[in-house]
């Protein structure tokens, strides 16, 4: 049978630029199907957006702190020259990206794709179908945001970086890395931020030593903090929007944006007239080879929910093509990410928590390390770096690496090869320290702060 493709993706994201660029540098008759813009979540509106507006967020700190150092800063910040700025980089890694399909020779198609069939792709606003012999799935997620009434009047990280003006306050909903990193980069740009959860420790999925330096880090920056409580409804006010929350209290806030998680984008994608079986939170269920359980059928990144984040789509896509394009069979590791959050303090991390290792071993040795950054020790800031190490007991293998403070996501880049090669904390203690430095820390812990046995701290 005759396909008009070998291959149409849905999504020109990370994972489907990566399998299709790949796909059709292996000789594939590729299609990229995209409704918004090439480039997808991390280019447009995620990872590359989100972390220029952390650089503009973090010279506010730099700006006190060069006062420690003999400097006079007088410092305004103008938002629209920010938006600006930002449009033009993004503008230009967008063109990139064109670039990149359209070079191995692989075909954009700007329109909405609606799967019809095991092996047919139908085009909204073209209105025509197309035949092809695979289907890659690369829809990603999408912001979700509470059934609240008046949440029509709160935002999403979405729109939160075309704002037309800077707001003079904000609240924003969630615990996660993208609430809190978007909570550093208001308050660093002079926005008095709340942040709402409603649960009682922030990013609660990382160790605990992490979300207790952050809080920590927060309140010094002036963001308000309300634990176990949520938005139960939104009304418009005067000057912005007024909030009631389910503890009953109301407050008024210029903006307010929902950092609620995110849901796949499988909905109206027609999945079901394929067959395609999807989980109970409607991401994709895929094997580790990313097919579905229709054969010709696959799916990669954040639309099937195993990590979302861009490097994981990315290894997944061109794994994908690997597979299929390229007989090279091959399936991605999914344990030992190494994940940052740009918050202010950042934290980098890789391998398991505390509690995870206690959990999975019993037999756990703790190094933890708190200690002021050198940089602030000229003034009178109080911020600690955080830096934890847990290994196997008796100086074994690592098990993880937790750190808060500057370049911790730079930092964790380079642990987490140690960390996946196996490395114990011998090798850690064969390195020689570079000094003075942060990591060093890292391979001169002397002894245990503390130890599990038989999950028993002792
Ligand atoms: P996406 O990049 O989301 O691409 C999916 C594409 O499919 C989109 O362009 C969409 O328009 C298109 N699409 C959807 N449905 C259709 C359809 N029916 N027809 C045609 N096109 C369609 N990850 C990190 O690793 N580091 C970070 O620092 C980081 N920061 C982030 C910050 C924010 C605010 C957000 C929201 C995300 C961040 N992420 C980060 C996550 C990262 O952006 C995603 O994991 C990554 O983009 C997933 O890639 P993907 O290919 O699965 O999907």
């Amino acid at each position: 049978m005759s396909f008009d493709y070998d291959l149409i993706v849905i999504g020109a994201g990370s994972g489907g630029v990566r399998a299709a660029r790949m796909a059709a540098t292996y000789g594939a008759k590729v299609a990229v199907v995209e409704e918004f813009r090439v480039g997808g979540t991390c280019v447009i509106r995620g990872c590359v957006p989100k972390k220029l507006y952390v650089y503009a967020s973090r010279f506010r700190d730099e700006f006190e702190l060069a006062e420690s150092f003999g400097w006079q800063v007088d410092a305004s910040f103008d938002w629209p020259t920010l938006v600006a700025a930002k449009e033009k980089e993004i503008t230009r890694l967008e063109n990139a990206y064109a670039t990149n399909l359209a070079k191995p020779g692989a075909e954009i198609i700007r329109d909405r794709a609606v799967v019809t069939g095991p092996n047919s792709v139908k085009l909204l606003k073209g209105d025509r179908e197309l035949t092809t012999k695979y289907i890659l799935v690369a829809t990603g997620a999408t912001p979700f945001i509470p059934d609240v009434p008046g949440r029509e009047l709160g935002i999403s990280s979405n729109e939160a970086f075309d704002l037309p003006e800077l707001p003079k306050s904000i609240l924003i909903e969630g615990g996660g890395y993208i609430a809190v990193e978007f909570a550093t980069i208001f308050a660093g740009l002079g926005v008095d931020t709340t942040l709402v959860y409603r649960r009682d420790r922030l990013l609660r999925t990382f160790d605990k030593d992490m979300s207790d330096g952050l809080e920590f880090g927060l309140k010094a920056r002036g963001i308000a903090l309300r634990y176990n409580d949520g938005v139960a409804g939104l009304a418009k006010s005067a000057d912005g929007v007024t909030v009631t929350f389910k503890s009953g209290d109301s407050a008024s806030y210029s903006q307010v944006m929902f950092a609620t998680g995110r849901t796949p984008n499988t909905d109206g994608l027609g999945l079901e007239t394929a067959g395609v079986v999807l989980d109970g939170q409607k991401n994709i269920v895929v094997d580790a080879f990313s097919k579905t359980n229709v054969p010709s059928v696959y799916a990669v990144g954040d639309v099937t929910g195993r990590a979302q984040l861009t490097p994981v789509a990315i290894r997944e896509g061109w794994y994908f093509a690997e597979t299929l394009f390229n007989n090279n069979p091959l399936t991605v590791d999914h344990s030992l990410i190494p994940t940052a959050v740009f918050s202010e303090p950042e934290i980098g991390t890789v391998g398991l928590t505390e509690d995870e290792a206690v959990a999975q071993s019993g037999d756990v040795d703790v190094y933890l390390a708190r200690f002021r950054p050198m940089a602030n020790t000229l003034s009178d800031r109080q911020e600690r770096v955080v830096i934890k190490l847990i290994t196997e007991k008796d100086e074994g293998k690592v098990l993880g690496v937790h750190l808060l403070g500057p370049s911790s996501g730079e930092m964790i880049q380079m642990v987490a090869i140690a960390v996946g090669m196996g490395a114990t904390k011998k090798d850690l203690d064969r390195t020689i320290a570079l000094h003075p430095s942060a990591a060093e820390e890292l391979v001169t812990f002397k002894s245990p702060s503390y130890s599990y046995r038989n999950g028993t701290k002792v």
